[in-house]
C-alpha cells in the first residue's frame, strides 16, 4: 500500500476532539479563585491543554469549574447554572470547600457540591496548587477520551 493514511474509530476521534476543546465556566465564589487565575493565566497556561477558552455563559460551556465555598443560599444558583449547560458536560470541584465544605463545617455551607450536582473530578487542597489543577484537567481529558458516547436515538423510549 502506498501513500500516508491513518486509522481510527469514530468514538476515538470524537473523544480526541472533545477533550481538546473544553469551554469552561468558572463559578468562582471565594479565595480559591486566586489559584484559578494563576492556573488560567500565562505562567501555567491551561490553554496548552485545549481548555483556555473561558465562557461566561453556561449555555456555551461544557466544563463547570466550581471554585470556592458554596453556601446553602447559593446552591440553587449553582444547580441552575449546571442545568443550563450543554450536553455532554463535566464538573470539577476545585478545592476543599467545593469538594467537601472544607473548613466550613456548619449549617450555612454545602458540605460538598456533589450533594447538588454530579462531580467528575475532585481537586483537594486549600487552595490547590495550579499544578494540581493541570493534573485534574489531564485526568478529566482521559475520562472524556474513554467515555462511551451517549447515542440518544438508540435509547429505548420510556
Ligand atoms: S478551599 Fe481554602 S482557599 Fe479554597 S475557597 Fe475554601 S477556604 Fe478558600
Amino acid at each position: 500500500m502506498s501513500g500516508n493514511f491513518i486509522t481510527t474509530s469514530f468514538n476515538a476521534m470524537l473523544g480526541w476532539g472533545r477533550k481538546y476543546s473544553l469551554f469552561h465556566y468558572p463559578f468562582v465564589t471565594a479565595c480559591c479563585g486566586m489559584e484559578y487565575m494563576s492556573a488560567a493565566c500565562s505562567h501555567f497556561d491551561i490553554d496548552r491543554f485545549g481548555a483556555g477558552w473561558t465562557r461566561f455563559s453556561p449555555r456555551q460551556s461544557d466544563l463547570l469549574l466550581v471554585v470556592g465555598t458554596i453556601s446553602q443560599k447559593l446552591a440553587p444558583v449553582l444547580k441552575t447554572v449546571y442545568d443550563q449547560m450543554t450536553e455532554p458536560k463535566w464538573v470539577i470541584a476545585f478545592g476543599a470547600c467545593a469538594a467537601s465544605g472544607g473548613i466550613y463545617d456548619n449549617y450555612a455551607v454545602v458540605q460538598g457540591i456533589d450533594r447538588i450536582i454530579p462531580v467528575d473530578i475532585y481537586i483537594p487542597g486549600c487552595p490547590p496548587r495550579p499544578e494540581m489543577v493541570l493534573d485534574a484537567l489531564l485526568k478529566l481529558q482521559d475520562k472524556i477520551q474513554h467515555l462511551e458516547p451517549d447515542w440518544r436515538w438508540k435509547k429505548k423510549k420510556p
